[in-house]
């Protein structure tokens, strides 16, 4: 499939801070990616570059196959074929939604009434033309400003925290509402969240980024499953790291006894490393003798999430039905039920004997 926008080592420097550090990714025509990290980590300064507002220090952006910036390329952000929805929204209140949506389409007439009609439709708005902004409830406003960002028939919508205004209530259903409008009309689409859950629910790519970097960009099932880094681990889900060490190729001791499994080449024999344990690795037991005690339980409905403190100190979290629960306080057995290992290279830890480098 052909890709919409290409990012190749985007960076984009304020003064002596990189704000976007040499970013590369491509996104497929009619799919929908998102960039997601910490406040700070340069996600809407890399959107602002693509939609042009930003120019890049080094770099290039493509856009359906078109270079629209780089070393010796600005593309002005009126003739990039983007469709960009802020963060406040921006409705004029003193226009109707009609208005609002049409403001993007040159020229008048049927087709533009017709064309505003669609997009009403299209956001499962339809008839509320006449209406003003105030009118519409929040999600409903937000509808409204994706549909006018539509109108003039982008290459790409971008959209910066677009659910951010919106109370919590909504923040759940809106992304699903809003993936099934952009999926069905195969609008390809960039948003850039804070939030782990709008992410998953959104996006078919996702790329988690720190200090301007960007650690991985991959399916929300492989960051939850395989996270490329310890950063991406502990940013998307829950879960622990526990010390091990690498016993023999495919098998590692940890203090929930020997692991077996894939090893990466990073972590050769002998070599200490931390264990990723989500709490759906982890099934208990609550015999009252185990070894893990339950130091505190958050009931979530369906199930409970414990914490658990091992012998050696280490904590571990589980989640169990909710029907079946542990007292705080009390003793439990933990068994490892993973599916497949993620390890790191534990940091500063020793590793197998490594040939002196030469003198420096
Ligand atoms: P948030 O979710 O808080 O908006 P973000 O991940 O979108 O964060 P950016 O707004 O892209 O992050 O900012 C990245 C870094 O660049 C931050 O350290 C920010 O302070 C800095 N920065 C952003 N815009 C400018 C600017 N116009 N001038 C100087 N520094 C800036």
């Amino acid at each position: 499939m052909a890709e919409t926008l290409r990012l190749e080592g985007l960076t984009v420097r304020y003064g002596e801070h990189t704000a976007v550090a040499d970013v590369s990714l491509g996104l497929e025509a009619g799919t929908i990616g998102c960039l997601l990290g910490p406040s700070g980590c340069g996600k809407t300064t890399a959107l602002r570059a693509i939609a042009g507002f930003e120019p890049p220090s080094a770099g290039r952006v493509l856009l359906q196959g078109r270079e629209v910036a780089g070393p010796a390329v600005h593309i002005p952000p009126e003739h990039r074929r983007v469709g960009m929805v802020f963060q406040d929204l921006a409705l004029f209140p003193h226009l109707t939604v009609a208005d609002n949506i049409a403001f993007g389409l040159a020229g008048g007439g049927p087709h533009r009434r017709e064309r505003v009609e669609e997009l009403l439709e299209l956001v499962g708005l339809p008839g509320a033309g006449p209406r003003y902004p105030h009118h519409l409830s929040g999600g409903q406003q937000q509808r409204i400003a994706i549909a006018r960002a539509l109108a003039p028939e982008p290459a790409i919508l971008l959209l910066d925290e677009p659910f951010s205004s919106l109370d919590v209530e909504l923040r759940e259903q809106l992304p699903r509402e809003l993936r099934g409008i952009l999926q069905a009309a195969g609008i390809t689409t960039l948003l850039v969240t804070h939030d782990q859950m709008e992410a998953f629910a959104m996006a078919d790519r996702v790329g988690v980024m720190s200090g301007g970097a960007l650690c991985q960009w991959d399916t929300p099932y492989n960051l939850y499953h395989r996270p490329a880094t310890p950063f991406v681990a502990d940013f998307v889900g829950q879960g622990v790291r526990l010390p091990g060490t690498v016993l023999a190729q495919g098998k590692v001791e940890t203090e929930l006894g020997l692991l077996e499994g894939a090893v990466p080449a990073d972590c050769p024999v002998g070599r200490q490393v931390d264990l990723l344990v989500r709490p759906d690795d982890i099934v208990i037991d609550p015999d009252g003798e185990g070894m893990a005690l339950v130091e505190e339980r958050v009931f979530r409905g369906a199930d409970y999430l414990y914490t658990l403190r091992l012998p050696s100190g280490s904590r571990l979290l589980s989640l169990a039905p909710s029907h079946n629960a542990c007292a705080v306080g009390s003793r439990v057995t933990v068994r490892p039920d993973l599916d497949h290992l993620v390890l790191f290279p534990r940091e500063g830890g020793p590793s197998c004997p490594v040939e002196p480098g030469p003198a420096e």
